[in-house]
């Protein structure tokens, strides 16, 4: 039997969030019953709502940032119990038989995962983490460790997880220089990451607001990038840069303030295309790369790795009637650092 649940939805592109209701699956053999707790406003959520990256699928309930606790499993269920804390990110399913979903990149399945909203590979609309309630396989459920709090942790399941798997693949660690463009839900997390993993962390903000939070958080170094001075003092002085702008930037400038054999990742999700001029590139050896959060596995890690360093995202914890505002603070670069619905307030 179905069970209708109440979400939160953008009825149309562009259009405000408002109270709904959605349907979930019946818990199936492999499937877990959660009781969202709290979920995360992630920038893509806004890009999604707004069209940004192309036609969409309304209504929209985004939330990839979901952490709650488990109130039914299936017949078949190992991996999770009833009264665990749990976590689900930006996808619910994958193929499970190409290469990388073999190797753990479900992320990058051949055959398209399923979203967690707004749809999967056939079309069919998938509903997100803002609402009361998600059914999702066991395989595609994290555990939230003892030691993270429910609310700090939702946005790992996103940001956090989109941080750790490149600073992990390039080797953020002791001896690296490391910069994140940015410091906003994602950044924030990178320097708390970057710093854990023991780099030498530079922030590069549009301004110097954020100076006093980014060293708190464990950066060296903040820059403001409104001045041009600090493209000259910081050329050649990165060995990784990882750009979590939701703008274009000028990737030459930045590609600039690369060592030799520098890789400047982006993860940053524009919908426009941008330009690089190749001699950014020749001129020193340098790689332009992408990454796209990361495979179940790698998440557990990452929440593993959080809770060993009692890292959590630092948050503005919202009523479902203020996700309108937030998006509006998200697009001024003023959030401090993610917002979380706090899910309670959906039905109250
Ligand atoms: P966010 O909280 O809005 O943070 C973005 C930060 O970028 C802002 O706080 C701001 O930091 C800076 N910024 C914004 N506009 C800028 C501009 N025009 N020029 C220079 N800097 C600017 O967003 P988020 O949730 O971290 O997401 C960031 C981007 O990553 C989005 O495009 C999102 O869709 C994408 N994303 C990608 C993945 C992936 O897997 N690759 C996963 C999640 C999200 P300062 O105030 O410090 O300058
Ligand atoms: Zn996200």
């Amino acid at each position: 039997m179905t069970t209708t649940v109440t979400a939160y939805a953008a009825p149309a592109p562009k259009a405000p969030l408002e109270r709904t209701t959605v349907t979930r699956r019946t818990v199936g053999e492999h499937d877990v019953l959660i009781e969202i707790k709290y979920a995360g406003i992630c920038h893509s959520d806004i890009h999604q709502v707004n069209e940004d990256w192309g036609q969409s699928l309304f209504p929209m309930v985004p939330g990839h940032e979901i952490a709650g606790v488990v109130t039914e499993v299936g017949p078949g269920v190992t991996r999770h119990a009833v009264g665990d804390r749990v976590g689900v990110g930006c996808f619910v399913d994958s193929c499970r038989t190409c290469e990388n979903c073999l190797a753990g990149n479900e992320q990058y399945c051949l055959n398209g995962m399923t979203a967690t909203y707004p749809a999967g590979p056939d079309g069919r609309p998938t509903y997100g983490g803002y609402s009361t309630h998600i059914v999702v396989d066991e395989n595609y459920v994290l555990r939230i460790p003892e030691g993270i709090d429910l609310d700090v942790a939702a946005p790992l399941l996103c940001a956090g997880i989109t941080l750790y798997s490149p600073l992990s693949h390039w080797q953020a660690g002791p001896g690296k220089r490391v910069a994140i463009i940015g410091l906003g839900g994602l950044g924030h997390m990178g320097v708390k990451i970057a710093h854990a993993m023991g780099a030498e962390v530079t922030v590069l903000s549009q301004s110097l607001r954020k100076q006093e939070d980014g060293l708190r958080l464990g950066a060296d170094h903040f820059y403001a990038t409104s001045d041009p001075a600090t493209f000259t003092e910081l050329a050649g002085s990165f060995d990784l840069i990882v750009s979590t702008v939701s703008a274009n930037l000028d990737m030459d400038a930045y590609l600039g303030l690369l060592a030799v054999d520098g890789t400047l990742v982006n993860v940053g999700a524009p919908g426009e295309p941008n330009s690089v001029s190749m001699f950014s590139l020749i001129m020193g050896r340098k790689t332009l790369a992408g990454s796209m959060i990361g495979g179940i596995r790698e998440t557990q890690e990452m929440l593993d790795f959080c809770a060993a360093h009692g890292l959590g995202a630092e948050i503005e914890k919202i009523g479902a009637d203020r996700i309108n505002e937030a998006y509006q603070r998200v697009l001024a670069s003023d959030v401090r650092y993610r917002f979380v619905i706090d899910i309670a307030t959906l039905t109250s």
